[in-house]
């Protein structure tokens, strides 16, 4: 059983370059986090101007390839949440005996 952890991705430059993209992924590990986002991000999204005169549409592409671990600058683990290699999430309050997994009794490592 790991230890949920929360990751903060930022991504594209919105100060020097056109667009920007920040995420908060929670997850077990770095690695599973990138997938997380990479299967969660839209290749092309069309998005609502804040003012519509004389605009037809606005679209944001999104090259998720490009997206690795050290686009996350921030992290912190989930305070008494867990994952079960069985796929059971946790709280530390549904421990069994304070540290098994109540679906199938693997311990807390
Ligand atoms: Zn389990």
């Amino acid at each position: 059983m790991s230890k949920l952890k929360s990751y903060h991705f930022s991504a594209g430059d919105s100060s020097k370059g056109a667009i920007g993209i920040c995420a908060r992924i929670t997850a077990t590990s770095k690695k599973e986090a990138v997938a997380l986002l990479k299967q969660a991000l839209p290749e092309e999204e069309r998005i609502r101007p804040y003012n519509d005169t004389g605009v037809d549409y606005i679209n944001v592409y999104i090259n998720e390839s490009a997206i690795t671990a050290k686009d996350i600058d921030e992290w912190e683990v989930v305070e008494s949440q867990f994952i079960c290699e069985c796929g059971e999430q946790v709280t530390e309050d549904e421990l069994i005996n304070g540290d098994e997994c109540p679906n199938c009794g693997r311990a807390v490592e």
